[in-house]
């Protein structure tokens, strides 16, 4: 081969005999054609191979459903702890912190605190407000020294004189102050009581899951939430055993499949009435 530093120039190829210009430009185009089917088919293959999706930052439309996570305690406030040491507090954040890896692929995920500080009770309830999540799941581990406190929890609010759910919500709501305080969960109830059952539905379906109820209480961190709101008490942390299964359970563990499936099932039905 001819070196093109040798100082001669180039010779061009020979010109065939039959060259005609309009021969040429067909040879031309159809070369372009071939490139642009190879380019093509390269094209769908690396699309195929690597999904736009999957490498485009998780930038959310506005419907995209919110999730508040509330790991309870934090910071000074230990919660309960169990007989060899373990917090209440640590187990609730490694939990929700779980959970918010699991669900933040669907949802836009809001923790009312992501690290080990301590949240005011009103101040978490306030971040979930505003930043109008759908749904509000708080997570706490249960303590007590009665045997049959083993069980999971799952609370809905209902304030002192009504603790079991009721049939007419509208009397509950004072026509002329429907935005108080201590009456803004109230209109949520029986949603709360919907996202409660959609959960134990889930947890049950766990084979040898510890058994599940759904109470409602007069609890002060849902009575100001907006939204359907529940509280988890995950197990008894000052029971010997329960406290070796909630230590196992810090990195999701059984639990975290059903709770992400309750919620998803709930959202799944409520998608639609977000009100945009
Ligand atoms: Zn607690």
């Amino acid at each position: 081969m001819r070196c093109a530093t040798s100082g001669e120039p180039p010779v061009p190829p020979p010109v065939p005999s039959n060259f005609s210009l309009p021969a040429a430009r067909t040879a031309h185009r159809a070369a372009a054609r071939r490139l642009s089917i190879w380019l093509l088919s390269a094209a769908l293959l690396i699309t195929t191979a690597w999904p736009v999706s999957a490498q485009s930052p998780l930038l959310f439309p506005e419907q995209t459903p919110r999730v508040a996570l509330d790991p309870g305690h934090g910071g000074k406030d230990l919660g309960a702890r169990g007989p060899t040491g373990l917090l209440e507090k640590n187990v609730c954040l490694a939990l929700a912190r779980n959970l918010a890896l699991r669900l933040e692929t669907r949802y836009q995920v809001i923790l009312t605190r992501s690290d080990d500080y301590q949240v005011e009770l009103r101040q978490r309830t306030a971040i979930a407000n505003q930043a109008e999540a759908d749904l509000w799941v708080s997570l706490h581990t249960g303590a007590g020294y009665a045997h049959a406190a083993r069980g999971i929890v799952l609370y809905y609010y209902a304030d002192a004189g009504q603790r079991q759910p009721v049939d007419d919500m509208e009397r509950m709501v004072p026509a002329d102050d429907p935005q108080q305080w201590n009456q803004t969960q109230k209109r949520h109830q029986p949603a709360s009581l919907e996202l409660a059952t959609a959960l134990k539905k889930r947890l049950d379906s766990v084979p040898d899951a510890p058994q599940c109820s759904i109470r409602g209480a007069p609890l002060a961190v849902l009575e100001g939430a907006d939204m359907p709101a529940v509280l988890i008490e995950i197990g008894n942390i000052t029971h010997p055993a329960t406290e070796a299964r909630l230590a196992a359970l810090q990195d999701g563990g059984w639990l975290a499949g059903p709770i992400v499936d309750g919620i998803q099932d709930f959202l799944t039905r409520h998608q639609k009435s977000r009100g945009y």
